[in-house]
């Protein structure tokens, strides 16, 4: 399928002049800096961060072996979502596919941009069924949101099956790679040099332990990312953030024990409410959280409330009626988790 990026902009972001900040002209450190209009007190917190977030962007770029103009950094991951909207899907005109069910915001960044959102069903095993996403395409879809592992169904999409998608496709297709740390795949950024419409989103929000400094990425070709940096506010990161985030990443030992750690709670979890009488079944998980169908889903939620304990309703949710989504904990709120449902009923 060929791809024509420049096709696909909107002609108001393709004409756009992108704001020119001050410190777009200066990158050094030694100079003294009377260009745009800062306290000079108040030492670091009274300059504006970089707006192109170099430091960060060379850390990640060796993380992830990914080189520096195919990042773009946002104000989580959501940011990205919605600039990809804005860069790409004319309000009242395009539309866009996505997996049913998955993460919330693919739809609500839809509303607000005023573009149509169609959902195509997973199989009832929530595996991907790329013939019938692919059949929903028309020639105003824009975008296709996929999510791997999947929220709230906690599994893996094949990849064979997203590949089918993105060769399939004229469009973009963005896979959100958010809880990819749980899971036992590297996910596509392998893939990201060969397909020209792929965007992976990926988060500091789950196995990094930073959904407090809202920062999120998104991986694509350069001319995607020079579309995305084009129109976000230019300050999007803080200088808060940015420290955490490098920070952060410097330490990459102790995301991975986290993750190993939360990964034997997940199992140990499953393996206690599989017990349960009125526990229907435990869908394995490649995430932070399990997907848990019960006999009787609302009064379990409400008992574990009223206990404090809370956990997400996914009942109402396609192919999802009788669940509820539980968040893997630290080992004791997780023992809590056990002590109190074990007293339903
Ligand atoms: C939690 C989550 C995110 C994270 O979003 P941020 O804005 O980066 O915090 C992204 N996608 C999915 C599917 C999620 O569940």
């Amino acid at each position: 399928m060929n791809f024509n990026l420049l096709s696909l902009l909107r002609p108001n972001i393709l004409n756009l002049r992108p704001y020119s900040s001050a410190r777009d002209e200066f990158s050094g450190t030694e100079a003294i800096l009377l260009d745009a209009n800062e306290n000079p007190f108040n030492h670091p917190l009274n300059r504006y961060p970089d707006p192109h977030q170099r430091e960060l962007k060379s850390k990640i770029s060796e993380l992830y072996a990914v080189k520096p103009e195919s990042i773009f950094l946002g104000n989580g991951s959501d940011e990205a979502i919605d600039l990809l909207y804005r860069a790409f899907c004319i309000p009242g005109k395009s539309n866009v596919v996505s997996i049913d069910p998955s993460y919330g915001m693919y739809e609500v960044c839809a509303h607000i941009n005023d573009v149509a959102y169609q959902r195509v069903a997973l199989k009832p095993d929530f595996s991907l069924d790329p013939e019938a996403l692919l059949k929903a395409v028309n020639p105003e879809t824009r975008l296709i949101f996929l999510c791997s592992p999947n929220n709230p169904t906690s599994n893996l999409l094949k990849k064979e099956d997203m590949l089918s998608v993105i060769r399939g496709f004229r469009g973009l297709v963005i896979v959100d790679e958010a809880y990819i740390d749980f899971s036992a795949s590297s996910g596509l950024l392998p893939d990201l040099d060969s397909q020209p419409n792929l965007v992976i989103l990926r988060t500091l929000s789950k196995a990094w332990g930073l959904a407090g400094i809202r920062l999120g990425m998104a991986f694509a070709s350069a001319d995607i990312v020079a579309i995305l940096t084009k129109i976000k506010y230019p300050y999007n990161i803080n200088r808060l953030s940015l420290e955490q985030a490098i920070q952060a990443l410097s330490e990459e030992d102790k995301t991975q024990k986290w993750v190993t750690e939360i990964l034997q709670e997940r199992e140990i979890l499953r393996n206690e409410l599989d017990k349960l009488p009125f526990v229907v079944k435990s869908y394995p998980s490649d995430a932070n959280f399990l997907l848990v169908k019960f006999t009787d889903p609302l009064a379990v939620y409400s008992f574990l409330r009223e206990k404090g304990l809370i956990v997400r309703d996914r009942s109402r949710v396609n192919l999802c009626s009788g669940c509820l989504r539980i968040t893997i904990g630290s080992p004791h709120e997780n023992k809590l988790l056990i002590e109190q449902i074990r007293k339903f009923r």
